[in-house]
């Protein structure tokens, strides 16, 4: 048994090091939901197994998400699992599962989730293997650097694969995966597992249907000589992480079971190693031995390196670290906020550090207020409770925090820290939305409001020009559940127009550009005059302004104002009137009146500087490109890239597996409405397709001109 830390707070239910904030993730249908409803049902917290396809499933709380049958937003749920064998045995733990959306359009939800989790558990389908989001999902594993397990769901469909799939990680992922466990049987005759460490079968009653029961046996005859290769291959990676199991293995001495789970603990905290367990969530196997994976190796919040974090004043770079431990100021990130029907806004935090208790007061560095938490809740599945304390590495939800968003951090006024914020992507579409009557106005602009606070990727905005509001987002089916969520959570009924491209602007050159506010009739003047240089900033850096001003020519109340009015200015670029991005401005020279100058004037000022200088620095247009993946039985294969190609479409890849090929392509979303339907109808309903945003790329000038010349933002081109 491991020995407790002294950063353990003695009122606290279950031990640190006996806690894992785990999340699922994985490509959509791979088994996500099957597999977080099996492990609560197992940890004895459900006491029916509910089926996903009948809408059921306790983690998924959204109507939409039922009806969809995708899992939208994040949940977080507890519940507890104690292991019969190995390194834990017999030691109660609280697992914490905080359910990651598998669809392309919440990105920004996986990455939120992720950035709260510890370990993860990447599921995949035995039949298909890697698919294109598990793709992205693993890549951001890998960003948020989370150690991971692989579930390879399904081993009782046809054509399941387990060792296709566990080659699938090595190569599409570069991982390096190693079953811990063998799949007895495949397909309808998958019956169980085999233990590569504790080298015996657990064979599944079939008389059972929950799979609670299974019977651990010798490893069958025809099994042997496979276990004993793959043992042999386990010992081996894990040596590669532990010096006396290596010490041990070229000894050709016996290396003990818990000393190879030691070791896979080890190798897994790395993140350089991946154990792999196969099972099917549905019939009911093998989830037993993930749950005993996840203890085992899974790190607890004593074993993650500390979270950064911003001090008071620190730029770019956190100064701070945040360890676990009880007795330490408190600190925790608010991750979700939740509309709840019942109790109103809920707020879902991750303590990192002290103790979070109902009725204190606690300090937010963006609002620079105090507010007081009134409740306290845990989540049981569907069903909360009221706790006084939180403890750190602890997940919750707040109720009553009016001003609290996702992103902020919580502290004592006295320890201001920011936690490092979550990056998200730029959303690629956008529609205008209009109330459909005048009187939901007022309705519609605060549930917009609550809807952007929740989620980072949805972006409220007015157009100048024709007063219109427009909504922007991930994809269209992130825009069409916002609608809906509008419908039934703020009775707001809305038209939405037709879904537009988020473009954005640039520049490709370097200029200067003047801008000067200056009147003098009568009454009181005006007088403003700022100069910039403008010039390209890095992909991705987005807006820099560097105040180079000398011998106070703009005084220092002004410049302010003058950097509001360039920032405007941006909002509106000189090409067609989208948003600019990643550019350097320099403030380099002006002057004021003594009289006549305001702030003002010198917003004003900044504004024209900013135009100015955008005219002459080469000013193009970016367009969004999607990461396309297409599955299409080889016979269309053709067909489907001519299309692609027609699209504009540049094909980055292409393999073939049996009879399907997998196409991967880069094709701009201008080209990609609709093609649900035509990619359908090319191949007799039989090719399928993901994509996600991977990119802005320079607009070529035959598509430039439709866009300027179908863009409604007429002020683009003054
Ligand atoms: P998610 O989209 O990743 O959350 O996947 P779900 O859990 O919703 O599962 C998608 C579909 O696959 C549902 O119809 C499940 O019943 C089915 N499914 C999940 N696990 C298994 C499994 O182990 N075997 C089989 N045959 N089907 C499964």
């Amino acid at each position: 048994m491991a020995t407790l830390s002294a950063k353990n707070s003695p009122n606290r239910a279950c031990p640190l090091e006996y806690t894992r904030n785990i999340g699922i993730s994985a490509h959509i249908d791979a088994g996500k939901t099957t597999v977080s409803e099996r492990i609560l049902f197992y940890s004895g917290l459900v006491h029916k197994i509910g089926e996903v396809h009948e809408g059921t499933a306790v983690t998924d709380w959204m109507e939409q998400e039922r009806e969809r049958g995708i899992t939208i937003t994040s949940s977080a749920v507890s519940c507890h699992w104690k292991n019969k064998v190995g390194l834990f045995a017999g030691i109660d733990h609280q697992i914490n599962l905080i359910d990651t959306p598998g669809h392309v359009d919440f990105t920004a939800e996986v990455e939120r989730s992720l950035r709260v989790l510890d370990g993860a558990i990447a599921a995949f389908c035995s039949v298909a293997g890697v698919q294109p989001q598990s793709e992205t999902v693993w890549r951001q594993m890998n960003k948020y650097s989370v150690p991971r397990l692989a579930f390879i769901n399904k081993m009782d469909r046809t054509g399941a694969d387990f060792y296709g799939a566990v080659n699938d990680i090595k190569e599409k992922l570069q991982g390096n995966p190693h079953p811990l466990y063998l799949p007895i049987g495949a397909e309808a005759n998958f019956k169980g597992l085999v233990d590569l460490i504790k080298m015996v079968a657990y064979v599944y009653d079939e008389n059972d249907p929950n799979g609670m029961k299974f019977d651990e046996v010798e490893i069958p005859a025809d099994m042997k000589e496979k276990a004993e290769e793959y043992r042999h291959a386990l010992i081996e990676a894990v040596a590669d992480f532990d010096d006396d199991i290596m010490m041990k293995f070229l000894d050709g001495e016996e290396v003990s079971e818990d000393e190879i789970r030691r070791g896979v603990r080890k190798a897994t905290m790395t993140r350089e190693f991946v154990g792999v367990i196969p099972g099917s969530a549905l019939k009911n196997k093998g989830v037993q031995m993930l749950l005993d994976a996840v203890v085992d190796y899974l790190p607890s919040p004593m074993d993650v390196p500390p979270i950064k974090a911003f001090a008071e004043g620190d730029e770019d770079t956190p100064s701070l670290e945040i360890v676990a431990d009880d007795f330490a100021a408190p600190t925790a990130l608010a991750f979700k906020i939740w509309a709840d029907p019942f109790v109103g806004k809920l707020v879902f935090i991750r303590v990192y550090s002290g103790c979070i208790k109902k009725g204190m007061t606690f300090y937010n560095p963006r609002t620079r207020k105090t507010e007081r938490i009134s409740r306290l809740v845990v989540f049981m599945a569907d069903q909360r409770t009221d706790v006084d304390e939180a403890y750190s590495g602890s997940i919750c939800g707040l109720i009553g925090c009016k001003e609290l968003i996702t992103g902020d951090t919580m502290c004592e006024r006295e320890h201001e820290v920011r936690l490092e914020p979550p990056t998200f992507p730029d959303p690629v579409i956008a529609m205008s939305i209009e109330p459909n009557s005048k009187a939901d106005q007022e309705k519609l602009s605060i549930a917009l409001q609550r809807l952007a606070e929740e989620d980072p990727t949805f972006v409220v905005t007015s157009d100048a020009e024709t007063g219109q509001t427009l909504i922007a987002g991930m994809g269209e089916l992130h825009l069409g559940i916002i609608r809906d969520r509008l419908l039934r959570e703020f009775k707001v009924d809305a038209q939405v127009g037709k879904p537009q491209i988020a473009y954005r602007e640039t520049i490709l050159g370097s200029a200067d550009g003047v801008g000067k506010f200056i009147r003098q009739s009568g009454g009181r003047g005006q007088y403003g005059h700022a100069e910039i240089k403008l010039e390209p900033n890095e992909k991705g850096k987005g807006y820099e302004f560097l105040n180079e001003i000398v011998g106070g020519v703009i005084p220092k109340e002004y410049i302010k104002p003058t950097e509001e009015g360039i920032k405007e200015a941006m909002l509106n670029g000189v090409v067609a009137g989208y948003p600019v991005v990643d550019v350097k401005v320099h403030l380099v020279f002006g002057s004021f009146h003594e009289v006549d100058s305001s702030e003002m004037a010198f917003k004003m000022a900044g504004i024209f500087a900013f135009k100015d200088a955008m005219k002459k620095a080469n000013p193009i247009l970016l367009e969004p490109i999607m990461k396309v993946d297409v599955q299409t039985p080889e016979e269309y294969q053709g067909d489907v890239m001519g299309d692609l190609n027609r699209r504009r479409g540049q094909i980055q890849g292409m393999e073939t597996k049996g009879n399907l090929c997998n196409i991967q392509a880069f094709v701009p979303l201008e080209t990609m409405f609709g093609y649900a339907t035509d990619v359908r109808s090319l191949s007799s309903g039989r090719a399928s397709y993901s994509m996600e945003p991977s990119h802005f790329e320079q607009v070529p000038a035959n598509v430039l001109k439709q866009v300027v010349e179908g863009s409604t933002r007429k002020n683009a081109r003054s």
